[in-house]
C-alpha cells in the first residue's frame, strides 16, 4: 500500500470505492485514505454510517447525483478535483460501490490524467458483490450458470435503454441490473420477447449491505409489479437468473420475502 502523506509533491486524487453501505465492507486502504484526506469530495451513494468514519476537521463536499438530479455536473466535479490537488490537498474522490463500476472513477481518471494530476484507483465492493452476498444470491453457483453480465439499466439523458436484449436473454447467465427500477417494465418484457422464460426467478434489492436492505424474490414477468407494490426506492439492484432460488436456502443477513401477488393467493387458496 503506498504511503498517504501532506506534502505538497505528493498531492494527490484517490478514487476511493466506498463499497454498497456497510462501513465494515470499506477495504483498508479506503479506510486509511477517509483517515488522510484533505478534503473529501463523496456521492449520494455513499452511506451515512461510511461518512461518520471522516474525521470533524476534514473538509466534505458533496457532489451527490441522483438518476435525473445531478447535483454537481460530472464537467464541474472534473474540474473541482483538479483545482482542489492544485491547492496542494490530499483529494479523496469517495465514490458508492466500486469506482470502475457504473461509477464514472474512469472518466474522472482520465480528467486527473489529461491535467497532469497524480492519482490512484481505491477499488470498492460493488454493489453486485455485496448485495448478492447479503441477500444469498451468489452470482454464479456451479452447475446453475456459466457466468454473470453486469448491465445498466439507465441511458444517459433523454435515450431510450436500447439493449441487446437477444444477447441478455441467456438461461444460463446471472444479469445483475444497475439503476434499473425505473426501466423495469421494459427490461422484463424486453428479456421475455427475447426469448428469457417468464419464469426465471428474479429479485430486487433495496440499500443491500445496510441494516435497512430489502430483499424481494420473484419471477421475472411479475417483477415490475412486485416491485411497485413492495415500493422499493434507489439505490435498488436487480438479479435475474437462476440463482435467485438460492436465497431461499442461504439468505443470513434479512430475509427474501417472496412476492405473492394477488392471482397467486387465489391460486394458492385453490
Ligand atoms: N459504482 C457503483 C454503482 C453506481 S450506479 C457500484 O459499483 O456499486 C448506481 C446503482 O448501483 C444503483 O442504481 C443501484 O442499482 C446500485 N446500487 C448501489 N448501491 C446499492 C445498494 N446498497 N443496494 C442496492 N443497489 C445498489
Amino acid at each position: 500500500m503506498s504511503k498517504i502523506t501532506k506534502s505538497t509533491a505528493d498531492m494527490k486524487v484517490f478514487i476511493v470505492g466506498a463499497g454498497p453501505g456497510d462501513p465494515g465492507l470499506l477495504t483498508l486502504k479506503a479506510a486509511e485514505c477517509l483517515k488522510t484526506a484533505d478534503v473529501i469530495v463523496y456521492d449520494r451513494l455513499v452511506s451515512d454510517d461510511i461518512l461518520k468514519m471522516v474525521p470533524e476537521g476534514t473538509e466534505r463536499i458533496f457532489a451527490g447525483k441522483a438518476a435525473r438530479d445531478h447535483f454537481m455536473p460530472q464537467d464541474a466535479i472534473n474540474q473541482t478535483l483538479v483545482d482542489l490537488a492544485r491547492l496542494g490537498k490530499t483529494v479523496v474522490r469517495l465514490k458508492g460501490g466500486d469506482p470502475f463500476i457504473f461509477g464514472r472513477g474512469s472518466e474522472e481518471a482520465m480528467f486527473l490524467a489529461e491535467h497532469d494530476i497524480d492519482f490512484e484507483i481505491v477499488p470498492g465492493i460493488t454493489a453486485s458483490a455485496g448485495c448478492g452476498a447479503y441477500a444469498g444470491i451468489p452470482l454464479t453457483h456451479r452447475g446453475y450458470v456459466t457466468g454473470v453480465r453486469f448491465v445498466t439499466g439507465h441511458c444517459r439523458e433523454g435515450q431510450h435503454l436500447d439493449l441487446n436484449w437477444k444477447s441478455m436473454a441467456d438461461p444460463n447467465t446471472t444479469l445483475v441490473i444497475y439503476m434499473g427500477l425505473i426501466n423495469v417494465q421494459k427490461i422484463s418484457d424486453e428479456l421475455i420477447k427475447a426469448g428469457l422464460p417468464a419464469d426465471t426467478p428474479a429479485a430486487g434489492i433495496e440499500r443491500g449491505t445496510t441494516e435497512d436492505q430489502r430483499t424481494i424474490t420473484t419471477t421475472l414477468e411479475k417483477l415490475p409489479e412486485c416491485i411497485k407494490r413492495a415500493d422499493l426506492k434507489a439505490p435498488s439492484l436487480l438479479i435475474i437468473g437462476k440463482v435467485v432460488d438460492l436465497s431461499n436456502t442461504i439468505a443470513w443477513h434479512t430475509p427474501a420475502h417472496e412476492c405473492l401477488l394477488e392471482e397467486d393467493e387465489i391460486a394458492a387458496d385453490g
